[in-house]
């Protein structure tokens, strides 16, 4: 596996691939566990060139605290990246994707607004815009996402479509751990107390009944438990656990989801 932290250094190391390779890219944010390693494995199976791109992305955080606290683990991702069979891993500094003057946005107006849009603004832009970018870096024929961030899958799929990007979107089923909850990079921040008062979500959204999973969640801070209407339909929801927030979903429709 090679590590590559500009852009020109991935499309010189992509050129020899083109055409003729299937180039799969796995977009991530790092502090690696199974659910990224389900994407890495899928897009293993199924392309000739693997490519992972690890950027804590400074624009889609709200806020200057989370954006600090989010866990950052470069040297063990890189040897679960190599582990996983991924070819290249594509690290940039800020300045190499948000270069000075940067002032271009994409923005998927309706779904990017709605639920973790309404608590997040400026979130989804932020979403769309570097996976536009990431997308025109690497060029891949195929991008994998995880179905943990459903509505992060709605924008993408939009913005695939409204900008006629020519790429598959693979989605991954929401993996989990022994109590339920998705793993997710953020559940590294929670105490063995906080934990075990989290994973009352996932019990709360197996019910696939909004009313029933409110009252589940009585007394959590709760941002939202909402029915979207996504391709596939989810229950969704987004609660804190002593400042760490949490977001989760379950498919609605019996399938190949979950
Ligand atoms: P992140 O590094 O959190 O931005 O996630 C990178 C990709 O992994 C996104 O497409 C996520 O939806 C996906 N992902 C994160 N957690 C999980 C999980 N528990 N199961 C499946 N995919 C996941």
């Amino acid at each position: 596996m090679r590590t590559l932290e500009t852009i020109r250094e991935v499309r010189d190391a992509l050129a020899p691939s083109r055409p003729g390779s299937r180039i799969g890219l796995v977009p991530t944010m790092g502090a690696f566990h199974a659910g990224h390693e389900s994407l890495f494995a899928a897009a293993r199976a199924e392309c000739d060139v693997v490519v992972v791109s690890l950027f804590v992305n400074p624009m889609q955080f709200g806020d200057a605290v989370d954006l600090e606290s989010y866990p950052r683990s470069d040297e063990r991702d890189a040897g679960i990246a190599a582990e996983a069979g991924v070819d290249l891993l594509f690290v940039p500094p800020v300045a190499e994707i948000y270069p000075e003057g940067f002032q271009t946005w994409i923005e998927v107006t309706e779904l990017g607004s709605i639920l973790e849009g309404a608590f997040r603004p400026g979130h989804f832009r932020a979403v769309a815009t570097v996976c536009c970018k990431l997308f025109n870096i690497v060029r891949p024929d195929v991008a994998y996402f995880g179905q943990k961030d459903a509505q992060q899958v709605e924008v993408v799929r939009r913005l695939i479509r409204d900008l006629d990007l020519e790429l598959e979107l693979r989605v991954l089923p929401t993996v989990r751990d022994e109590d339920g909850l998705a793993l997710s990079s953020r559940n590294a921040l929670l105490s063995p107390d906080e934990r075990e008062r989290a994973a009352v979500l996932p019990r709360a959204l197996a019910t696939r009944d909004a009313d029933a999973a409110r009252r589940m969640l009585n007394g959590f801070e709760v941002d939202y438990v909402e029915v979207a209407r996504f391709d596939p339909p989810v229950l969704a929801a987004a609660v804190h656990i002593d400042g760490i927030r949490l977001i989760d979903n379950v498919v609605l429709t019996k399938g190949a989801h979950e």
